[in-house]
């Protein structure tokens, strides 16, 4: 096991690189038994609660792609990110439950918001890409993900299978939103095997009604093998390339 260093440190450098390496490792395996081109499949960085410092080394290691999944602490953290390293520039992705009132306080700083799940907060963030465009702040639609849930508990977040299909119709029809794939996190207590294969069921019949919707963002740290195995084209790895650092610093 590795340990989790002060940020900003030699040692902690050393742990993110061994990390990093040892979630590309699993990442290519994955991909060797899946019989799957690696190049298919991109590392998400999920960052909550890991500081700036630790992001800053990430982008050092080669890393662009981040998410973070609270509405207040994105903006802080991507300027800080900003400010540690001028010049580069990380995609931030949002991965978190959305309230409508949050969507412009998040809209500025994302390439991408994973977590579209319902028609009305769809619409809220068409809104306001609509009012950034206008006011020329923005010229292209938003990419987004519609986050499916797999056992349609509320608590969770995600759109339940009966709402799919119509959300993202929707979502292909809204002027500022670009349909990009589908987003799922694998339910605990269930067997695996069972939920991403309804993940990648759902996601291949949104795909049979939107053909460039073809992202399937599935996978965590604890099961990015079987997801990469059912398809996935994104993982969204946190605690494998970072540690619990919410654990350790409480
Ligand atoms: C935290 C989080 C992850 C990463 O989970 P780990 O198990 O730490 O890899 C992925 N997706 C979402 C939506 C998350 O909130």
């Amino acid at each position: 096991m590795i340990g989790v260093a002060d940020p900003d440190t030699p040692e902690r450098t050393a742990e993110l690189t061994e990390r990093l390496a040892a979630v590309r490792g699993r990442l290519a395996a994955a991909c060797r038994s899946a019989g799957r081109d690696p190049a298919e499949v991109s590392l998400l960085a999920v960052t909550k609660t890991v500081p700036p410092a630790d992001v800053a080394t990430l982008i050092d290691l080669g890393l662009t792609e981040f998410a973070e999944n609270r509405a207040q602490e994105l903006a802080a953290k991507v300027a800080d990110v900003a400010a540690a390293r001028p010049g580069a520039e990380p995609r931030w992705h949002f991965v978190g439950g959305l309230q409508r009132n949050k969507v412009r306080t998040v809209l500025p700083w994302v390439t991408c918001i994973q977590s579209v799940d319902s028609p009305r907060l769809a619409r809220a963030i068409d809104r306001e890409v609509g009012r950034l465009r206008g006011s020329g702040e923005r010229d292209a639609p938003l990419p987004v993900l519609v986050q499916y849930s797999v056992d349609g508990d509320p608590a969770r977040g995600g759109v339940p299978d009966d709402g799919l299909d119509e959300l993202a119709d929707l979502v292909a029809e809204l002027p500022g939103l670009e349909l990009a794939g589908l987003m799922a996190v694998a339910p605990l207590g269930r067997e695996p095997g069972a939920s991403f294969a309804a993940i990648a069921a759902a996601a291949g019949r949104v795909r049979e009604r939107h053909p460039a919707a073809r992202t399937l963002s599935a996978g965590m740290s604890g099961d990015l093998e079987i997801a990469v195995d059912h398809g996935s084209t994104v993982v969204r790895v946190g605690t494998a390339l970072v540690g619990d650092r919410r654990i350790t610093s409480e």
